[in-house]
């Protein structure tokens, strides 16, 4: 074992955690199971969350990705990422009914998508291909319009004109200082660029980052809990990184290595928009029982009473189980 005696300080990051669209999400396919009972399918994990998905699969959730593995007429609860329309009228062609648990702040990018492509304006969406949020907005961008970037290299290739109106749209969950850099080489090429200073990225997305960023100051390790597949969670690992912090993420406690707070007095612990708390006190837990003299701290949470509308079908249903309660 190495020198991992020295750890004085757990730090916790003070705005973490579960955001609003995901505690939406997560009620709405606790209700759709209470009100439709299992099989319930789920079209895509409902957020990207190992254990959030192993659970709802030990309660009879069916996590599918092509619409084909649902038998005609059954619900299906589409994600929190977003679903492209097609998905949507494949379902009503199919006659299966959807219960929508997409983030409503998702919902608003994919409006303006759909008025950019009736502007016929070009539309550059920035995120990552394959992510399940970027596959559903791209789909309410007209074909001969849509055009994805990841990186810089993606914009130097870009054949649209250079004096045409273009339209920027971003994943929620991108790296704030990422994007803006993006949209700054973007503004340089394109004069009658439409956009903001960073775009989409969401509320949470931006706190959480800011929160890490904090942690960096007082911190020299730091622990993101978060899922691999889940892109808030990978961003706030390299926001921690950027700072020049070592910093892991580990989708459960199981994963954390004491190897890690070698030589570190001040450990930082933060975690993804979809991550249930009991992940970060499991590991503070076992953290301290190593270390039961590191001083644990946490300022308050900046985001106080956020809460998304659900869908009106489950919030009725909410309403009539409390009137009989
Ligand atoms: S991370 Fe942002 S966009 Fe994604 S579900 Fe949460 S609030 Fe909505």
């Amino acid at each position: 074992m190495g020198n991992t005696t020295e750890l004085k300080f757990i730090h916790l990051a003070h705005t973490q955690g579960f955001c609003a669209g995901v505690s939406s999400a997560i009620e709405i396919v606790e209700i759709a199971l209470e009100k439709y009972g299992t099989p319930l399918y789920v079209r895509h994990e409902i957020v990207h969350n190992t254990a959030i998905i192993a659970d709802f699969k030990s309660r009879g959730v069916i996590f599918i990705e092509d619409l084909v593995d649902v038998p005609d007429t059954n619900t299906v609860v589409f994600s929190a990422h977003g679903t492209a329309p097609d998905v949507f009228e494949e379902a009503a062609r199919r006659g299966l009914h959807i219960v929508d648990a997409t983030c409503p702040l998702v919902t608003k990018v994919h409006r303006q998508a759909e008025r950019y492509s009736r502007r016929d304006v070009h539309t550059i969406l920035i995120g990552h291909r394959g992510h399940q949020e970027l596959i559903g907005t791209s789909g309410y961008v007209e074909d001969g319009l849509r055009h994805i970037i990841e990186d810089e290299s993606d914009i130097d290739n870009l054949t649209i004109p250079e004096d045409a109106e273009v339209g920027v749209l971003t994943q929620t969950t991108l790296s704030v200082t990422d994007t803006s850099h993006l949209i700054a080489k973007l503004r340089a090429k394109f004069p009658n660029i439409i956009t903001g200073s960073k775009e989409d990225i969401c509320y949470a997305t931006q706190n959480r980052q800011d929160a890490v960023v904090e942690l960096t100051k007082l911190c020299d390790v730091i622990v993101i809990v978060g899922s691999l597949a889940s892109s808030n969670s990978n961003r706030l690992r390299e926001r921690a990184e950027d700072q020049g912090i070592p910093s892991y993420i580990i989708d459960s406690p199981s994963e954390f290595k004491f190897s890690w707070l070698d030589g570190r007095t001040s450990l930082g612990i933060s975690s993804g928009a979809s991550v249930p708390k009991f992940l970060v006190d499991e590991l503070v837990r076992m953290i301290s029982v190593r270390f039961p003299d590191a001083v644990k701290k946490q300022d308050e949470s900046i985001e106080k009473g956020i809460a998304f509308p659900l869908p009106k079908e489950i919030q009725d249903y909410k309403k009539q189980k409390n009137q009989l309660a």
